[in-house]
């Protein structure tokens, strides 16, 4: 039995007095909550608050992003060493919008899922078709080479504990979600691939999101299809009432 993960992704949303706030509600609401694993991933400068408002409790905190250089002159970047400084415990790596509007690539996504790794973090790879890929029938073929590229050279023993969201872009924020059966092939897809890479033992224990549009109103009906393991929630995780309904779904 695999224990789910309901992960928020702030996106940039929330100073962090916003991020106090929601805290200051959510966290009562989840307190008694011992069922599924939750993620909180606010923004680099809400990550403290975050840690503090949670810390003790069963709520883990994520970044959305990093650099997988361990240091250097990369202005603006921030990189697995921090994230840890500040125990942070999950970092976001490959969202369709840093694939989409950062230049995000397989490749980076493989470097940065070796570095996380590398400084013991936990990474939630997203892979995900966009339309014209679902509907051109390429959608098996996109997140086979997602996977194969971002695991490329990744050792199964320190991927023990990574987890991998799918993500198709057509649902990301548009209120449009895949249904339970769509997200289930895909996931199915994403799991025999990972066989592939890593083993069945492996595949038979990752972890796979769906995220997409999940709402207190599907989540339930999502969380039940075979083969999902959670869900990685944008808008739907601002609210402390409405992540927390995603939460018990
Ligand atoms: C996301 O940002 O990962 C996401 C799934 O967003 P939304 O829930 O708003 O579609």
């Amino acid at each position: 039995m695999r224990k789910k993960v309901i992960a928020a992704n702030w996106k940039m949303y929330k100073t962090p007095d916003e991020a106090r706030d929601f805290f200051f509600h959510f966290m009562p609401l989840v307190k008694d909550h011992a069922r599924d694993e939750i993620v909180v991933c606010p923004t680099y400068l809400a990550l403290d608050v975050a840690v503090q408002a949670t810390k003790g409790t069963h709520v883990a905190v994520g970044a959305q992003n990093m650099n997988w250089q361990s240091e250097g002159a990369f202005t603006g970047e921030i990189c697995a060493r921090m994230l840890v400084s500040v125990s942070v415990t999950h970092v976001i790596i490959g969202h369709s919008e840093r694939r989409q509007y950062f230049g995000e690539t397989d490749d980076t996504v493989n470097l940065k899922l070796k570095a996380a790794l590398e400084a013991g973090l936990i990474p939630i790879v997203c892979v995900g078709e966009v339309l014209e890929e679902r509907e051109a029938g390429l959608t098996g073929d996109v997140l086979r080479r997602q996977c194969l590229r971002a695991f490329n050279k990744v050792s199964a023993k320190k991927a023990a504990h990574m987890v991998v969201a799918y993500e198709p872009v057509w649902a990301i924020g548009t209120g449009k979600t895949a249904t339970p059966e769509i997200a289930a092939d895909a996931h199915a897809i994403i799991r025999s691939e990972v066989e592939q890479s890593f083993g069945e033992e492996f595949a038979n224990h990752l972890r796979i999101l769906y995220g997409g549009s999940v709402k207190p109103d599907n989540a339930h009906a999502l969380m039940s299809a075979e083969g999902i393991d959670g869900a990685l929630v944008g808008g739907a995780s601002l609210d402390p009432k409405s992540f927390a309904a995603i939460v018990k779904y």
